[in-house]
């Protein structure tokens, strides 16, 4: 019998990896918030999987944090600044040589959820898959993309990968996934606010070209003085070719604010103030997107962290 995968979170991401594992027949279980979650999710047939305009649904089982079951291989698929405290609930039943995959966007989270688990082995992931709920326990398959997979501390790939592959989830093991996460955190830094900011579509940035411009500048600073230079080559043209490929699109940010959602601002922008005061790096216009980005959230009323 292989490993079963513990699912964390039966939002779009974690729905969306648990119902193509089950499909390949693989072991599930999700982990849903608690007594109350794991009633309403009991009460649906299963989750479902919107692919193409098909709905398919599994009969994944679902437990609550609580459950006695041990975990080996933990799929964490809630947002950055869940995943710290629903690892903790979860630190009991992690086996000796657990394994945990973390599925947040940004930077910060991966840190502190390897710190609570040290006997763990975190793999951290970045994808450019994308999927939405459209109702309780239902995904749509919106964007097909890929995930990198990648541990900063151990290069060997882990035997799971099959899995994966049998899934069909496009995949590639990544020897520099720290790269790959702070590239896609700088593209974020750079877009994500703007769009917030001057309350625009991502293709509304060209007509603020010469502050995309400054902002990509001072983010490639950042990012050779924290030891990624990698990441910071050619970073103003990405962005602005990201810009131009995605003109039509409502970036994650501006997504989480028109619906009122608490945003991850503090494992994106936040984090790179944070790294940018650590090396005493002085970058005036970051510093000020984030403050004119955390008065806004405080004027609607949203968190800021
Ligand atoms: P989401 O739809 O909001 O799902 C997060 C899920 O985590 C929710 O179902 C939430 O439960 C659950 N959760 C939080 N704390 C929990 C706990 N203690 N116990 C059990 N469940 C818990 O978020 P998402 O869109 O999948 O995003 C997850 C991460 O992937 C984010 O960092 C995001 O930036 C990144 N990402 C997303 C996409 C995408 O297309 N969606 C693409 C690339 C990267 P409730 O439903 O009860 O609140």
């Amino acid at each position: 019998m292989s490993t079963p995968w513990h699912v964390l979170g039966a939002g779009s991401l974690g729905t969306l990896w648990a119902t193509r594992l089950a499909r390949a027949g693989l072991p599930v279980r999700l982990i849903v918030r608690d007594a109350q979650r794991l009633r309403d999710y009991q009460a649906a047939d299963g989750l479902t999987l919107v692919e193409h305009g098909e709905a398919n649904t599994y009969a994944v089982p679902a437990q609550t944090p609580d459950d006695a079951e041990p975990i080996r291989r933990l799929l964490v698929a809630s947002k950055a600044y869940d995943a710290e405290s629903a690892v903790a609930r979860l630190a009991p039943r992690l086996t000796a040589d657990a394994e945990l995959i973390l599925l947040q966007n940004g930077l910060g989270s991966q840190d502190a959820v390897a710190a609570l688990v040290p006997q763990a082995r975190c793999i951290s992931a970045s994808s450019t898959e994308g999927a939405f709920r459209d109702g309780d326990w239902r995904v749509v398959f919106a964007g097909h993309g890929f995930t990198w997979l990648g541990d900063a501390g151990h290069p060997v790939a882990p035997i799971w990968l099959d899995d994966l592959q049998a899934a069909k989830i496009p995949h590639e093991w990544s020897t520099d996934i720290l790269t790959r996460l702070w590239r896609k955190l700088a593209l974020n830094c750079a877009i994500n606010p703007l769009t917030v900011l001057h309350n625009c579509r991502n293709g509304g940035l060209e007509q603020h070209q010469c502050e995309v411009a400054t902002l990509c500048n001072e983010l490639a600073e950042l990012l050779e003085r924290c030891g990624q230079p990698a990441a910071a080559v050619n970073l103003q043209q990405e962005v602005e070719r990201v810009i131009h490929a995605t003109a039509a699109n409502y970036s994650s940010m501006y997504q989480d604010v028109a619906n009122q959602r608490r945003t991850e601002i503090s494992y994106l922008l936040g984090h790179a103030c944070k790294v940018a005061t650590r090396h005493q790096l002085n970058l005036p216009h970051l510093k000020q997107l984030q403050q004119r980005l955390v008065g806004h959230l405080h004027s609607l009323g949203l968190p800021s962290d």
